[in-house]
């Protein structure tokens, strides 16, 4: 759908479009309101319901694997005495919040963003937006859009080939589209990987399962965490709600910041104590080393954590067993291993990952050029370089991805605040010097990153143009520093630029 004039006059317009309705979204939302009332916003969701990643995935067990203290917003106490907590819990907090702020009114369920073009002639972006229940397509023009539409494949998760999978005479269930009626009571069950998913799903199947099996290609760092937080808790008898989770908050920043940046700095004494926490949780003569014990250093990759350790606990029960093997072929009755050795199975999970995909998959022109996004360079973290009045939420992935997420809505309330004092209405990152050195947007060596870093816009070596992955120095670039930068080029166009004329600027 290409916006003519006549079109553009008609569409309805927002002074910002948020995309997705997920925990960013809402959270964006919730920012929005508070310090800017007379901003029009809506939010725009492909789905039918709220919530995101917490909707979506209805495998045996979801839960999330960090404390729901930093993955809570700052705004709104967690309450449950769970700090890891399931998806239905984590649910519940979101779409609380939404009602009670009035956000699940400016919710536009259905409403799939495709694309978003820019003109800066009026300075704002025309977005082609489909209706996925009538597959109607709309247009909707906003002054600034934030996107929050999360970082992988709604339709799709990833499966790799796997040969003879074809021959197998089971079922196969990809955890992104769990079937709601699969019965796997007392059934024999293998689940490819060893990521987030597979060590949350083992335990949980096993409950019920005959047997559950993990076969892994490589072994992955997995740490037993309480799923209680006692001091959490306490704190929050002490203290009350309010007093009790800000200080829990701020003792879990702490205590993460300090576990990775140990692992950083002593990956070999980090492994060695990861090492003897699995073994102490397994059976006498366990091989920890073949199943436990990763190539890469701690924190290279995600560092799964299970509660309570559930998994090692299914594993000494002989309910769960790891393998660590190569698939040869998937046969008729299960897998054939590299090493010659068959693992029967009724059902196969292929717990295997997602398909990463930046901005909801929406595609941008800049007054009619079309965005290629691996020649743009990330700006704050939060911005991209060429294209004006765009902001997006990727949040980390070395602690909370929502620690983040509040950071950078904070800036970006600032930064809108900034603009409407001094009467600018574009704000664009440029980048001075086109052959600045870059590196991908994540340095994050996890198998669905690999994939896609290829499609995603890049970073540099030093502010602004770094994907921060650090709390600490975000809260000082986000919170604290000015809004004003000189790679980020504040203009104003037609009537805003008289408002301009007559009114000095004022700092940010
Ligand atoms: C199983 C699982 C467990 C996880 N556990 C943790 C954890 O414990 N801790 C942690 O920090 N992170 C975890 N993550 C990462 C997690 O996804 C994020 O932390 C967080 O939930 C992302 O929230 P979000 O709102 O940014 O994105 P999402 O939850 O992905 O929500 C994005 C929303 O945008 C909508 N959307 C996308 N594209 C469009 C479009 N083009 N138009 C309209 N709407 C669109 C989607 O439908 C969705 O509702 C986990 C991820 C998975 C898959």
């Amino acid at each position: 759908m290409t916006p003519t004039a006549a079109v553009v006059s008609r569409v309805e317009h927002v002074d910002v479009l948020i995309v997705g309705a997920g925990i960013s979204g809402i959270g964006a939302a919730y920012y929005l309101q508070e310090q800017h009332p007379h901003k029009s916003y809506a939010i725009l969701e492909a789905r039918g319901a709220t919530g995101g990643t917490w909707d979506l995935f209805r495998y045996p067990g979801i839960r999330s694997d960090s404390d729901l203290h930093t993955f809570g917003y700052e705004f709104k106490p967690w309450r449950d005495d769970h700090a890891i907590a399931t998806a239905d819990k984590i649910l519940a907090y979101l779409r609380e919040t939404a009602a009670e702020n009035g956000i699940d009114d400016k919710v536009r369920f259905h409403h799939k963003v495709l694309g978003a073009a820019w003109s800066s002639d009026d300075a704002r972006w025309i977005v082609d937006v489909e209706r996925t229940d009538t597959e109607e397509l709309v247009q909707i023009g906003a002054t600034w859009i934030f996107c929050a539409g999360g970082y992988y494949r709604y339709d799709e998760g990833f499966t790799p080939h796997f040969e003879g999978r074809e021959r197998f005479e089971g079922q196969i269930v990809h955890p992104q589209h769990w079937p709601t009626d699969l019965d796997y009571t007392g059934k024999k069950v293998v689940v490819v990987g060893s990521g987030a998913t597979a060590v949350t799903l083992v335990p949980a199947m096993a409950e019920k399962a005959g047997h559950v099996t993990m076969l892994q290609r490589s072994p992955t760092y997995i740490m037993p965490v309480p799923s209680k937080d006692v001091f959490a808790n306490t704190a929050k008898k002490l203290l009350g709600d309010k007093r009790g989770y800000a200080l829990t908050r701020r003792k879990n920043i702490l205590k993460q910041r300090a576990v990775y940046r140990l692992c950083q700095r002593y990956p070999g004494a980090a492994r060695r104590l990861i090492r003897y926490l699995n073994a102490k949780q397994l059976p006498e003569g366990y091989p920890v080393d073949e199943h436990f014990n990763p190539a890469y250093n701690p924190w290279d990759q995600r560092l799964c954590a299970v509660p309570d350790a559930d998994l090692f606990k299914a594993i000494r029960a002989g309910a769960a067993s790891v393998v660590t093997d190569r698939i040869a072929t998937f046969t008729r009755a299960g897998i054939l291993l590299d090493s010659g050795r068959e693992l029967e199975a009724d059902i196969i999970v292929t717990a295997t990952g997602l398909n990463l995909q930046a901005f909801g998959g929406m595609s941008f022109s800049v007054d009619g050029e079309p965005v290629c996004l691996p020649d743009r360079v990330a700006y704050k973290g939060m911005m991209l370089t060429g294209v004006p009045n765009f902001a997006f939420a990727i949040g980390y992935t070395n602690s909370s991805w929502t620690l983040k997420i509040g950071l950078l809505c904070e800036h970006f309330c600032r930064l809108l605040a900034h603009m409407d004092t001094n009467g600018y209405d574009t704000a664009r990152p440029e980048l001075d010097d086109p052959d600045m050195e870059t590196r991908p947007l994540l340095d994050f060596g996890a198998g669905y990153v690999k994939r896609a870093i290829g499609q995603l816009p890049r970073q540099g070596v030093g502010e602004p143009w770094l994907m921060s992955m650090s709390y600490h120095t975000d809260v000082k670039l986000l919170r604290d520093d000015s809004v004003i930068d000189p790679h980020l080029r504040l203009t104003a166009s037609g009537a805003a630029a008289a408002v301009v004329e007559r009114e000095p600027a004022v700092s940010g």
